[in-house]
Order: C-alpha cells, then structure tokens, then sequence
C-alpha cells in the first residue's frame, strides 16, 4: 500500500497499524495521540481493516481487536478510552477516570456529544471520523486536553470555539497557550456543497472568500480546515500553533475512511489524546 505523503503530519507505524499525528503534539512527552487509517486492523469487506466504529455494522469482535490494536500501536490501554456520541453538535461534555469504558466497554450514558475534554491523566479522549474534521486540542501549560468532531455542521456552529471558551472556563486554559492540531479530513478539493450548505457558511462573518471557491453552476467549494483555523484564531488560538492537514480522506480512500469515496459503505477512522 503506497501512503500518502505528509508535508504536516508524521507517519507512524506499529505491527501493521498505521497511524497520522501532529509534530507539535509529538514533541510533548506527557502527549499521546494519534489519527488512525484503515490500515492494521482484522475487519474485512468493506470494513477492511481497521474499521473503529461499532455502529457500522461490522463484527463487533473485530471492532473490538481492532482497538486493542491501535491502542497497542499508540501506548495507551483501550480501557481507558472514553468515546464521544456523535450527532453533529457543537456539545462538549468533560470527562474523568470515572468515564473510562464509555462508549467502548459499556453504554455511553450519554447522546449528543460532538466534544471531549478532560485533564484527567488516565483517560484516553477517542472520537470518530470519516470526512468531518477532527480537531486536536492541548494545552500544555494546565495540561488539558480536548478533541472536537467538526463536520461542516459543527464548523460552522464553532465547535472549535466552543472548545477553547470551555478550556479556559473550567481549567482557566489560556488561549494563546493551546496547541491544535487540525486530522486528515474532506479537503478544499472534495468538499463540493450546494447553495444550502454553502448559504449557512456565507451568513457567518469569518467566512470570505478564501474559504471557497464558487464553482459557478450551484456548487461551491468550501475549505473547512481553513474555517476552522479561522475560528481557532478568532478564538485566541496563535496561528503558529495550529497544525493543518494536508491529506484530504476522499482523494486517499484505499488508505483513508471516506464516507463520501465509499458512499456510505465504509467503516470509521478514529482519533485519540490522552495525557500521560
Ligand atoms: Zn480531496
């Protein structure tokens, strides 16, 4: 399998498990993260093979192995995982050892949380993706960490925002602090909307016309990972602090979970965090 080559993000691979992260975050030794592909897991079909997603309608004894092995490839223990419940909110919910499991070893308790945060060392944050943007939050100075799942929904919503605002609200993060990292996600290429989609973004006062191209026939070209860097910034986030990706999901299908490549016919990539 030929992978595709990052000028932004470090490739990583262990037993087979390959896996994106942030140069940034890497260089943070209580730091361990990760962005995973579809590769190194045991799923098949159109699973293959490293699908993270319980609710795809894959073998749950493979979703299961499957985490213990990207857990193993990443040094955290799939235990102590803590996954989000995902519906295209702009939710945060915070979370601590007592959340261990959730989502993964036991019910969620919980819907309609689209972010986690938490500075609880023995937690690993864990949210799911194919296409929408995940974004990787740590401040290093009050050692909190976040994740946040912006689709264009979340987006353009702020989750990123929202995320930043919670940090220094409950763990008096300061912005100018926060690392962010921004995964592999639908790019600026792929990301082709209509007039609805495109009209919700046009409302917004970050939006201009950098963030997309009109492609003249009813459909645009939106970029969500420079909107969200827009937002991070209009947030206090410093632009030297924020890592983009420059893999785009749709264009890297073999490699990369896409629901748009695969029509919906996939399984789910996922991203962890977690302070040491
Ligand atoms: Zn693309």
């Amino acid at each position: 399998m030929e992978l595709p080559i990052s000028h932004t993000l470090t490739t990583h691979t262990h037993d087979g498990v390959v896996y994106y992260a942030f140069p940034s975050l890497e260089a943070l030794p209580f730091i361990r993260h990760g962005f995973s592909t579809r590769l190194g897991g045991v799923s098949e079909g159109i699973y293959a093979s490293m699908n993270l997603g319980y609710n795809r309608g894959d073998r749950a004894e493979c979703v299961t192995e499957n985490y213990r092995r990207i857990a193993a490839a990443m040094d955290v223990r799939a235990e102590d995982m803590v996954l989000a419940a995902q519906t295209h909110t702009a939710n945060i919910r915070t979370v601590t050892a007592a959340d261990r499991g959730r989502g993964i070893t036991r019910e969620r308790g919980y819907t309609d949380v689209d972010g986690l945060l938490t500075a609880d060392p023995n937690v690993v944050l864990c949210t799911h993706y194919a296409d929408c943007v995940p974004l990787f939050f740590v401040d290093p100075v009050r050692r909190v960490i976040g994740m946040a799942h912006a689709g264009w929904r979340g987006t353009v919503a702020e989750i990123g925002a929202r995320m930043i605002e919670k940090m220094t609200a409950e763990f008096r993060s300061d912005p100018a602090d926060v690392l962010v990292g921004i995964a592999p996600s639908i790019g600026p290429c792929c990301f082709e909307v209509d007039e609805p989609v495109w009209a919700a973004f046009a409302k917004h006062p970050l939006f201009d016309s950098d963030c997309y191209t009109d492609d003249g026939n009813g459909k645009y070209h939106i970029n969500l990972w420079e909107f969200n860097r827009r937002v991070l910034i209009a947030a206090g986030v410093s632009p030297s602090h924020i890592t983009v990706t420059d893999l785009c999901t749709v264009c890297h299908p073999e490699v990369l979970w896409s629901h748009r490549a695969t029509h919906g016919e996939r399984g789910s990539a996922a991203g962890f965090l977690s302070l040491r």
